[in-house]
């Protein structure tokens, strides 16, 4: 439901914990989409209040993802907007505000607990054979809080400022329901749930305070993202409802599955069945492979990620950025996980190189290398060259290893299929056809297949035995793009010497 007093504002809410997963990028484009479509703002909010597990250089990361991808914010840090700052470090004082607004309001309370203590909690109530042990309204009694201790000893104990944290009071008994796009009704128990720490010793927030005070302050009117964060919703809908704040849309995306369907897809896939789950490389201790560098296009790697949890409901799958905002309906998120196949990815890159000009190919194709081959090579070529062998690849990494032919000679030859064809009764066809093609003043693909045709028919001599020996001749194997269009593309000299090299490679051969 999209509310019509209010207009769209989502948000896209990573820790800089590490780079960002495809899962996170999925995300973020949801939500861009989303935005998008119905003209609201795409804002970018870096969630980085837990300091233990901050990594330098994953906000620069996230940020340069979604720069690749075109994703870009319209808000957030370094993109301006006027509900800022947008980096959760920065708001630390309005954390503490609402956290202690909270208690006053009889919806939280102090609680000073050492690590020792709440350890000691916790092995109490596995004795008494409670082996989930949370600290709830069943245990809150018994624990140094605002509850249980008189006033003049929280006041000394909030001045000595020693393991200082606010908890959310759980009322026990309760269900808290809410509505999820995607999900419909969903139910918890209060009995369940925990009285999460909402400010920590450190006068940090954690995440649930942090994300719903900057939620409504930022005025998110849906919140879009993965399901591992349901869970924490019952939480969140808790504290909207005690600050008298009415919540988000909540839209819960299904998990992204790896390979096998089994389990969700985790960073260490990207090694184990090798294919990236992240867009960029990310090198620190670890290194992962990115869709960038792997050669992908963003726009086939965002048509790709649009399907891994929606469909537009028809069978149509290549869409433009500009089509899927279009047709992006959150009504259509599906809620079973998503299967993570490289091999669809791949199809989707497939398809976008074939639909692009090798002028619109170039780019990426640079970027991908190897540079000693293209940087020295003529950029006409290169984009004949792109052009030519588009269909044959699946990435813009593969153009040059797939397609070396074009470069140079080819090292070896498929002996195999040379001993298949060739007899010695052919070298004075080849040496006569060779001379014909010499004198030939224009050297296209149409006049070199018409002369090599004319040729073979007037002699009675098999196309079939014969183009794949002019193929080897030329790529030393059977693959390749459209052969006389190669050939034009690499000059009657190159191409000549080419065939003198593998003619003496074939009398070789045969005679072995
Ligand atoms: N910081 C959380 C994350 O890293 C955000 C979750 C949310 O969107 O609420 O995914």
């Amino acid at each position: 439901m999209i509310r019509d007093t209010q207009s769209v504002r989502v948000r896209f809410a990573p820790s800089p914990t590490g780079p960002l997963h495809i899962g996170g990028v999925r995300t973020a484009l949801y939500n861009y989409l989303f935005a998008r479509k119905h003209e609201g703002a795409f804002i970018l909010r870096i969630e980085d209040t837990d300091q233990a597990r901050y990594i330098p250089g994953a906000e620069d990361y996230i940020r340069e993802s979604l720069e690749w991808l075109g994703l870009k914010p319209d808000e957030g840090p370094g993109y301006g907007g006027d509900h800022g700052p947008y980096r959760q470090s920065e708001r630390k004082s309005k954390y503490k505000m609402y956290a202690q607004l909270l208690v006053e309001k009889g919806h939280a309370y102090y609680a000073f607990d050492t690590p020792e203590e709440l350890e000691k909690m916790r092995q109490e109530e596995e004795a008494r054979g409670n082996y989930s042990p949370k600290y709830d309204h069943k245990v809150r009694d018994r624990m140094k809080n605002s509850l249980t201790l008189e006033e003049d000893r929280v006041k000394a104990c909030l001045d000595a400022g020693d393991n200082v944290t606010i908890r959310l009071k759980i009322t026990p008994g309760e269900e808290v329901v809410f509505q999820d796009t995607v999900r419909g009704t969903v139910r918890f128990s209060s009995d369940e749930l925990d009285d999460k720490v909402i400010l920590k010793a450190d006068g940090m927030p954690t995440y649930h305070l942090a994300n719903i005070v900057d939620d409504h302050l930022m005025e998110i009117s849906h919140v879009i993202r993965g399901e591992e964060w349901l869970s924490s919703t019952a939480h969140h809908v808790l504290m909207y409802r005690s600050f008298d704040w009415s919540p988000p849309v909540f839209v819960h995306l299904p998990l992204i599955l790896k390979p096998t369907g089994k389990g969700k897809l985790s960073k260490r896939d990207g090694a184990k069945f090798g294919f990236p789950v992240f867009p960029l490389e990310w090198i620190r201790e670890e290194r992962y492979h990115g869709f960038r560098e792997e050669g992908f296009n963003p726009n086939a790697l965002l048509n790709f990620l649009a399907f891994l949890g929606w469909s537009p409901g028809t069978e149509q799958e290549i869409f433009t950025l500009q089509e899927l905002i279009e047709v992006f309906d959150i009504h259509n998120i599906v809620k079973s996980g998503a299967r993570f196949d490289i091999d669809k990815a791949r199809w989707y890159n497939q398809q976008y190189l074939i639909s692009m000009s090798g002028e619109d190919i170039l780019e990426g194709l640079m970027a991908a290398g190897p540079k000693d081959i293209l940087e020295n090579t003529d950029k006409n070529f290169l984009v004949k060259f792109a052009d030519l062998m588009k269909e044959r690849v699946h990435t813009y990494t593969e153009f040059v290893p797939e397609g070396l032919y074009f470069f140079k000679p080819p090292d070896t030859y498929d002996d195999k299929q040379i001993k298949k064809r060739y007899r010695p009764e052919l070298r004075k066809h080849f040496e006569t056809l060779k001379a014909l093609i010499d004198q030939l003043e224009s050297f296209n693909a149409r006049i070199l297949q018409d002369t090599v045709k004319h040729y073979l028919i007037e002699n009675d001599l098999k196309i079939g035995v014969f183009f794949p020996l002019l193929r080897i001749m030329v790529c030393g194997s059977l693959k390749g793009p459209d052969l006389f269009s190669l050939i034009e593309l690499l000059g009657k000299n190159a191409f000549l010497s080419r065939w003198d090299a593998a003619l003496a490679y074939f009398e070789g051969i045969i005679s072995e």
